[in-house]
C-alpha cells in the first residue's frame, strides 16, 4: 500500500507545489486570544516538512476579530480567511473552513489554545506514515472545566452511544486531522443539523486517537452555556438515531396494558362489590400522568418534525461575505470552488 506520506513526497518532487496540510480554525469574538494563538500555530507550522495554509473562518465576530486577521494576512501569507456573511455557530464555521481547504490532510483546531497547536505534529503522523484516514485528539485530562461540566458531558458520551449505531468517541473535541478520502465523504454530507462530531464517527473508515492534555482557555471567554449545551445535546441525539420517537410507542403500549388490567379490577370490583365513587385522587394522578406523557411525546416528535421542516428549505448551510485565499505565489493552493456555484451550475 502506498502511504500518504509517499504520495505526498512524490508530488513534491514532480515540482507541483500544492497545499499538502490546511488548517481550519473557526473563530467567532476571540480578539483577545488570536494573536497568541497564530504566533504559536505558525511556530509549529514551520516545523512541519509539509507546505501548509491556515484556513481561518470569521463566523460573524462582532469584535476586532476580523482587523486580526487582516492584519495577519498582510504578514503572512499561507494564511486564509472565509468572512461569513453573520454568526452561523461552530458547526456551520467548521463546515465552511473544510469547503474551503484545498489541503491533502485538514487538520481541524479551536483558536482558544484549548487545542495545543504543538500537538498537531502527532496528529498528522498516523496520516503520512499508516495512511490513517481521520486522526483525533482525545483528552487524557480537562483542566478550568467545572465538575459539572465534566459529568454533562460524560453522561452525554454514554447516552449517544447507548442509543445510535455511530460510535462517537469520548473526551474527543473537534480536534482532529481529516484525510483528502475524508474530507471529500465529509463534504457529500449537507444536513443543516450538523453534529460535526457525530458525522467524522458517521464517515467511518480508518480512525486512530492521539491523546493529549486538554489546557483551559488561554483568554476571552466559552461562547457556550448549559442552554446551548443542552441543544447541542439535542442536535446530536436527534441527529442521529430515532430511538426517542420509539420511546414514544413503547411508553404508550406499556400504559395502555397497564389500563387494561386496571380497567378490568375496576369492572370487576363494581360488579362484585358495587359502585365506588371516591376516586378523585386516583383520577387526577391518571389524567395528569397521561397528559404528561402525551405532550412530552408530541414535544419528542415536534423535535424531528421541526428538523425535517428544516431540511426540506434547502438553504444554503452558510453564506460568504468574502474569502481571501491564501496566497498563490507561496503555496499554489487549488482554490476551492464555493459550494453555491457548484449548486448554481448543476
Ligand atoms: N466558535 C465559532 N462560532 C461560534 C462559537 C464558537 O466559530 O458561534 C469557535 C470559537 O471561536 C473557538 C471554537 O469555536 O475557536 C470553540 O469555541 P469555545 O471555546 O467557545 O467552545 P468550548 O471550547 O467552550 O467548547
Ligand atoms: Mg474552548
Amino acid at each position: 500500500m502506498v502511504s500518504a506520506g509517499t504520495e505526498v513526497a512524490k508530488r513534491r518532487d514532480r515540482g507541483r507545489s500544492k497545499q499538502v496540510i490546511s488548517v481550519v480554525v473557526p473563530v467567532y469574538n476571540e480578539e483577545e486570544v488570536l494573536p497568541a494563538f497564530h504566533t504559536r500555530l505558525a511556530a509549529v507550522i514551520n516545523t512541519l516538512p509539509f507546505p501548509t495554509e491556515v484556513i481561518y473562518v470569521n463566523d460573524g465576530s462582532t469584535d476586532g476579530t476580523l482587523e486580526i486577521l487582516r492584519d495577519l494576512r498582510s504578514r503572512d501569507s499561507r494564511l486564509a480567511i472565509v468572512d461569513l456573511s453573520r454568526n452561523f455557530g461552530k458547526e456551520l464555521a467548521l463546515t465552511a473552513g473544510i469547503d474551503h481547504a484545498g489541503g491533502e490532510a485538514v487538520v481541524i483546531i479551536d483558536a482558544d489554545l484549548q487545542d495545543p497547536p504543538e500537538v498537531i505534529p502527532d496528529l498528522i503522523k498516523p496520516w503520512a506514515e499508516e495512511g490513517y484516514d481521520v486522526v483525533y485528539a482525545q483528552r487524557r485530562s480537562r483542566s478550568g472545566e467545572s465538575g459539572l461540566k465534566r459529568f454533562t458531558a460524560f453522561s452525554f458520551y454514554r447516552v449517544i452511544n447507548w442509543l445510535s449505531r455511530v460510535r462517537v468517541p469520548p473526551d474527543t473535541g473537534d480536534f482532529r486531522l481529516l484525510s483528502r478520502r475524508a474530507v471529500v465523504a465529509l463534504k457529500r454530507v449537507r444536513e443543516h443539523h450538523r453534529f460535526m462530531k457525530g458525522l467524522f464517527a458517521w464517515i467511518g473508515f480508518r480512525q486512530t486517537a492521539v491523546s493529549y492534555h486538554r489546557s483551559p482557555r488561554a483568554a476571552g471567554r466559552s461562547k457556550w452555556n448549559y442552554i446551548r449545551l443542552w441543544n447541542f445535546s439535542l442536535e446530536g441525539i436527534t441527529g442521529f438515531t430515532i430511538a426517542p420517537l420509539k420511546v414514544a410507542t413503547y411508553l404508550g403500549l406499556v400504559v395502555a396494558i397497564f389500563a387494561l388490567v386496571f380497567g378490568g379490577i375496576i369492572v370487576w370490583r363494581t360488579l362484585v362489590y358495587g359502585s365506588n365513587v371516591p376516586g378523585y385522587p386516583s383520577l387526577m394522578v391518571v389524567i395528569l400522568l397521561l397528559g404528561g406523557l402525551q405532550l412530552t411525546t408530541l414535544g419528542v416528535l415536534g423535535e424531528y418534525v421541526g428538523r425535517v421542516f428544516n431540511e426540506t428549505k434547502r438553504r444554503p448551510l452558510y453564506l460568504v461575505q468574502e474569502y481571501v485565499a491564501a496566497d498563490p505565489a507561496d503555496s499554489a493552493t487549488v482554490v476551492p470552488e464555493p459550494d453555491d456555484a457548484r449548486e448554481r451550475r448543476a
